[in-house]
Formats: structure tokens, sequence, C-alpha cells
């Protein structure tokens, strides 16, 4: 049986546990998640967005509930869950104002292709299947939701197994919002249920937030189903710094950006790659930066840093450490283990990494950081472009060339100089290589669960023209 619980990772209690769905409940969620498409397909969009801006007042009212809830079970500091409602909300007004413009028919070239009309039209899908992890339990949901809501589709939500609260609080915000009975479905089951249920012919697509493992088992279902996927993996992002960089910037940044939600953010930076001409500068900041930061408590507004959100996880972080160490890499800071109740685990900065080590190519999904010496433009881009990943990249220059030339050579879904990678409703988000495929956010995020229909009129075409409609 799949364990679906809240266990505080601040204490390693176990505050409520939930049975899985039996087959003719998850059986009857699907049902209901069907009709309610049949129902939001009929409503105009601008039922819709006014259903969503009120599930937006409800996020704005409510946050500090929710917040609470997110920090109980998955750990992250209070003031970090708070700032994630908030995100929620704008990112649903976003969707609510801009899903006319998105949706709206867009004209084509008439004359080309020997019509007296012709254009595009976006319509919905019908029910996605929304498989989630735990590390942003809001908002990597209402970066799906709010979009294919919007759109017209209906979600089915099977969220990572340790935050039922915030999976099951997302569903009746939906309601009490408006949205029809079943339009966002939580349903409770493990992983080993979603074959069944992107099997089901109710259910016309998934999008996957988690590992790659759990990426290739839904890619594998939805390629025998022949459904589309958007797949949002992990990540190994690189944080280059040049000579002409900022350094005591870019290293306060780098703090952050490996950081922030107890280091178990897809984006964050994980690899940090220095030109030797300011190695030193940068490693002594970084390292000085990363051990001041306070662990503790995540509910206490002067931690940085709560708990890993499980034990498995912290134990993982600490032997993908313990590897390099036991390989010949140097601890800069951190690299011990607390004993103690909750799962902390300290800020780690570890360098002298070489291919063989674990650090050098894996994921590490806590508060550490490899540091990576380099001499030149073109190793700082092997080295940054030398993992299976491909999400964000970050790169430190003052050098208008050097900045051009990163943006192109960065083999990653999105490039942020002088700055670290964040997420925003306006931009899309998505990887390469083994960081996944399709995109979320941004209009694209919309469009990727919709019908993107060719209509073509011959003779006798109405005078309203293409740009009227939007469903
Ligand atoms: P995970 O184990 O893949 O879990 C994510 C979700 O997938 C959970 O709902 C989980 O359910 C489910 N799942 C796990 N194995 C599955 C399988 N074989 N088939 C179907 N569903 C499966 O990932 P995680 O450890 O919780 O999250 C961390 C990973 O997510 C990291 O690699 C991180 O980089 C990635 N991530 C990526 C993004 C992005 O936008 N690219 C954002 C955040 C996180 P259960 O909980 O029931 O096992």
């Amino acid at each position: 049986m799949p364990h679906i619980a809240t266990t505080n990772p601040a204490t390693g209690q176990v505050l409520k546990t939930y049975e899985a769905m039996s087959t003719e409940q998850l059986d009857g969620a699907i049902e209901r998640t069907d009709l309610a498409f049949q129902q939001l397909r009929e409503t105009t969009v601008d039922q819709r967005a006014r259903w969503m801006h009120a599930a937006a007042d409800l996020l704005d009212a409510e946050r500090d509930e929710i917040a609470r809830i997110m920090t109980t079970e998955m750990g992250k500091t209070y003031a970090a869950a708070q700032a994630e409602v908030t995100k929620c909300a704008t990112a649903a007004r976003f969707y609510a104002d801009k899903a006319p413009a998105f949706l709206a028919d867009e004209p084509a070239d008439a004359a080309a292709v020997k019509a007296t009309r012709a254009f595009i039209r976006y319509q919905p899908i019908g029910v996605v299947l929304a498989v989630m992890p735990w590390n942003f339990p809001l908002w990597q949901v209402m970066r799906f939701a709010a979009p294919a809501l919007m759109a017209g589709n209906t979600g089915l939500l099977k969220h990572a197994s340790n935050v039922p609260q915030t999976a099951l609080l997302l569903e009746d915000v939906f309601r009490r919002a408006g949205f029809p009975e079943g339009a966002f479905t939580t349903v409770l089951v493990g992983s080993d249920a979603v074959d069944r249920i992107l099997s089901d012919p109710r259910v016309r697509a998934a999008t996957l937030t988690g590992s790659e493992p759990a990426g290739r088992s839904i890619a594998q279902i939805a390629g025998r189903e022949l459904k589309k996927t958007v797949l949002e993996l992990g990540g190994s992002d690189p944080f280059v710094v040049m000579p002409s960089a900022d350094v005591d910037r870019a290293a306060e940044v780098a703090t952050t950006a490996r950081c922030q939600n107890n280091g178990q953010s897809c984006i964050a930076a994980k690899r940090f790659i220095v030109h030797t001409d300011v190695f030193d500068a940068f490693a002594e900041k970084f390292a000085a930066n990363m051990a001041a930061l306070r662990v503790g408590d995540p509910m206490d507004p002067d931690t940085d840093v709560g708990p890993l959100a499980s034990e498995r996880g912290r134990d993982e972080v600490h032997a993908q450490v313990r590897d390099a160490v036991d390989n010949g890499a140097t601890v800069l800071c951190g690299g011990e283990r607390p004993t103690g109740d909750g799962w902390f685990y300290p800020p780690t900065v570890v360098t002298d990494l070489t291919p063989q080590m674990r650090m050098w190519s894996e994921e590490v999904f806590g508060p550490v950081a490899g540091l990576f010496r380099v001499s030149s433009y073109e190793e700082a881009i092997a080295v940054a472009n030398g993992t299976s990943f491909g999400l964000g990249s970050n790169a430190w220059t003052r050098d208008p060339a050097e900045q051009e030339r990163f943006a192109t050579d960065l083999d990653a879904g999105n490039v942020f100089i002088n700055g670290m990678t964040t997420s925003y409703p306006e931009l899309p988000f998505g990887g390469v290589k083994n960081s996944g495929y399709g995109r979320e956010l941004s209009a694209l995020g919309m469009r990727e669960f919709c019908n993107t229909k060719t209509v073509w009129v011959g003779e006798g075409a109405a005078s309203a023209g293409a740009g009227a409609h939007a469903e």
C-alpha cells in the first residue's frame, strides 16, 4: 500500500495518514472529472476568469493557513511558503486576465491557402492528469492548473504522497471559487495507480513534474496509449562566474540560488563553475555566506534553511557528499549530517570534484554546492553542458559579447544572465535533454494542452472573421 501521510520533516513525527483510494473510488473520480469537462467546455472564458479570480482571492485570504500546512508537510520555511501562496494567486490572475488573448482565434494568410478565411482555433482536449512533486507543493500544481482550467480542460491531480493536505486543499479552493464539481479533482493514490489512470480513455494527456525515473515511466505509458505529455524533470543547473562579473553579488545570489527551498528546487543552481581569475575570491565569499545561513525550525522567522523533506532524501544527499569526499574532494563548509530529530542538513560547499564522483554529474537535491574551477570560456561551457540535464542555467559576466555567447551556447531551457533562474507566469519554463520536454507557463504552457485546430473556409465566409472567438 502506498504511504500517503503528513510527516513533519522538522520532527519526523507522522501527523496524519490517509487510505489510498480504492479502484472504484478512483474510477468515480475520473468519471466526475470527465463529466466536469463536458460542462466546462461549454462555459465562456469570461466565466472561467471570474472563477479563477475567485480562486486567487481565496489563496490570498487563506495564505497563512495554507502556508502553515505546506511547511508542516514538507519543511520549507514559513516565509517561503507564504511567498509561494502569493505567487500562485498572481499566476491565477495572470491566466484569468490573459486567457482571452491566448485563446483567441489566430488569423492565417487566407489568400496563400486559397481560402476566403483561414485561422487557428485553440480548444481544450479534456481531462489532464497532473503528477506533481512535493517541493513547491502549491506552485507546481497551480502552474498547471491555472492555464489548464482557463483553457477549459479539467485536472486530475495525483500529488506526491507526502503532501496530501496541500493536495486536498487545492481541490477545495477551486470548488469554493465556483468551478463545476469535478473540474479539479485530487486523487489520493500512490504512483502505482498512474498506469491505470493514464490508460483510461477518459484521460487525454499527462503532465509530470518530478524525477527522471518517473518521467521515463510516464512517457512509456503515454507512448503506449498515444497520449500527449509534458515532462518537467530534474536538473543540475550551472552557475558560471566569469572574470568581469560582480563577484560579491554573484556569491550572494549563488547562496540564495543554491539554498532556497532548503536546496530542493529543480532550478536551483547546483554546479558553480568559476573562472580561475576570480575563483579564490568567489570561493571564499560563497563558502562564508553558505556557512552563515541559519538552519533550524522552518516556522521560526530567523531560519534560512529548514529540514529536507524526507529522511531518504537527506540520506541520499549525504551519500553524494561522502562519495565525493571519499574520492578526494575538499569540503569548504558543512558536509556533516546532524544528529537529533528532523532531517536537517547544513549548507555545504564541495570542491576538487572529478568526473568519477557522483556530484560531478548527478543532481543533488539539498543545500550542497559543487564548485568547479575553469580557465576559459570554452572550458566553462564544456563543464556547464557536460551533464545529461538541461533545465536552467546562470552566467555572470559584464561583457556584452560574452552574454550573447552564453545565451546561445548554454544547452538549457533557460539562461539567466547576472541573476538566478526564477519562474514567472510571463515566461516559458521547461528543459531540454533529460530535464524533459514541453513548456509550462506563458501562452505556450496553456497551448500544450489545447487542440490547435486549423480552420479553412472556402465560399461563404462569415464577416466576423478570425479573432472574434475565444472559447
Ligand atoms: P518523484 O519521486 O519523481 O515524485 C514526483 C511525483 O511523481 C510524485 O507524485 C510521485 O508519487 C510520482 N512518481 C514517482 N515515481 C513514479 C513512477 N514511476 N510513475 C509515476 N509516478 C511516479 O520526484 P521527487 O523526488 O518527489 O521530486 C524531486 C525531483 O523532481 C527532482 O529530480 C527535481 O529536480 C524534480 N523537479 C522538477 C521540476 C521541474 O519543473 N523541472 C520541478 C520540481 C521538481 P509518490 O510521491 O506517490 O511517489
